[in-house]
């Protein structure tokens, strides 16, 4: 098929994440992709600046994961978890274990990170049940969070910028307070957690657990918190006999300068999601950890999830290879060198009327526009200049792969100011 024909049967009857089919925006034929370049069918070579949404964290075609893939699917590429084990879930798991906070002993190796997240709930309501408290089966979390599409994980996001307002009338009702108002980097202010406080200790009776986005809120706004009102969500929590489980699923691996973005605030949940760049954006799988005292609470009573493709033998494979090719890079000083550049370009953006804030933490960087910008107005014109990016709403965002060199990040950075300054006519 040549490029014409597959952007043909694509506008015509592939979906796309949240497009309509009836006006399809404009698809970009990916041919290839190496390093931090993806290639395009018709020859043309763009910088990826998305990571394929915070997932490929070491590049594409990386020879490591390569051969974790390959040599896993000459043994098997997938078997049931249900009465079968396997060593690259074992793997997996150890990997895990050891690399979260050291409370976290349990592994659910779900399928992707929404499943992940739909996981992490299920447990906090089994757990609250098993411990005599069933009328604790309701969420709380903040606004302009992003937990996912399916409907436990919609119930949690946001509930305005979040993008299933449509499905309202049919989603469990959670508490939501406002988004943290205390940035990452601010002086701490005592009453940023006065409305969350308040919200948790006047419904903590019906309250299962809490579920928030550590230090960076990704899909539902690219904030970044302080960790101070994370210690304190995590002593309320503890307090009022609630659970906190942490959606470390963007902000895993390594991509806002911590391991984990909880070990900001130097706190541990009871219940951890991850997903994302699990596998270096090789393959979908997603992983809920939780502490022995919730396993143990449930006793004999089964945790009552168990998709098809549960711990999938390729994917296990690549994402314990993924993790040890992390943990035997620079990532640290990669990343910290990625978040160097990033301040230094973006800021000048300040200057523009257009821009609204600019904010960087890792290796992300975030150009808040004040009004929402034309996504394939924008794309169009990041591509002309050979650089791959995807706004949405009012926000123009970065985060590169750990691997870009000091001389594509600067052609990244650049194209993305020159871009906005020229938009912004
Ligand atoms: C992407 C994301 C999810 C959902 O993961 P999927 O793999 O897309 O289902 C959940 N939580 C956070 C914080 C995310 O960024």
């Amino acid at each position: 098929m040549n490029a014409t024909d597959i952007r043909q049967f694509d506008v015509e009857h592939l979906w796309h994440p949240y497009t309509s089919m009836a006006n399809p925006l404009p698809a970009y034929v990916v041919e290839s992709a190496e390093g931090v370049m993806l290639k395009l069918a018709d020859g043309r070579e763009l910088i990826d600046g998305m990571s394929s949404w915070w997932a490929a964290i070491h590049g594409y075609n990386q020879p490591r994961l390569n051969e974790a893939v390959v040599g896993q699917l000459n043994r098997m590429s997938h078997v049931m978890f249900g009465g079968i084990t396997h060593e690259p879930a074992v793997e997996l798991g150890k990997l895990l274990i050891e690399l979260t906070p050291p409370s976290l002993n349990k592994v659910f190796l779900a399928d992707s990170g929404s499943v992940a997240v739909e996981v992490a709930m299920k447990m906090a309501m089994q757990y609250q049940q098993a411990v005599g408290r069933p009328e604790r089966h309701k969420f709380l979390t903040v606004r302009s969070g992003y937990h996912g599409d399916t409907f436990h994980a919609m119930s949690v996001c946001d509930p305005v910028t979040g993008m299933h307002s449509l499905f309202e009338g049919s989603l469990p009702r959670n508490f939501f307070a406002e988004a943290p108002a205390c940035k990452f980097g601010d002086p701490w202010d005592e009453s940023c957690i006065e409305q969350f406080s308040t919200l948790l200790r006047q419904h903590s009776e019906s309250i299962a657990a809490v579920i928030l986005e550590p230090i960076v809120q990704g899909a539902g706004g690219m904030r970044f918190y302080s960790p101070e009102y994370l210690k304190h969500v995590r002593q309320l929590c503890n307090e009022q006999n609630v659970l906190l489980v942490l959606d470390e699923i963007a902000t895993g691996f390594g991509r806002t300068g911590k391991m984990f973005a909880c070990e900001h605030a130097g706190v541990a949940p009871d219940i951890m999601c991850v997903g994302k760049a699990l596998t270096g954006g090789y393959m979908t799988l997603g992983a809920t950890l939780a502490t022995d005292a919730i396993a143990e609470a449930l006793g004999d009573q089964p945790f009552m999830h168990g998709p098809t493709f549960m711990a999938n033998p390729l994917a296990c494979a690549v994402a314990a290879e993924s993790i040890r090719l992390l943990l035997s890079s620079p990532w640290e000083t990669r990343v910290s060198k990625i978040e160097k550049a990033l301040r230094d370009g973006l800021l000048e953006c300040r200057d523009m009327r257009t821009v609204h804030d600019v904010r960087v933490l890792g290796a992300i960087g975030v150009v808040e526009m004040v009004d929402p910008v034309d996504v394939a107005d924008l794309q169009q014109r990041f591509v002309d200049r050979g650089i791959w990016l995807r706004p949405f709403g009012r926000l123009v965002y970065t985060m590169p792969p750990f691997i870009i060199e000091p001389r594509e990040l600067k052609a990244l950075i650049t194209g993305m100011v020159d871009t906005l300054r020229e938009a912004a006519g």
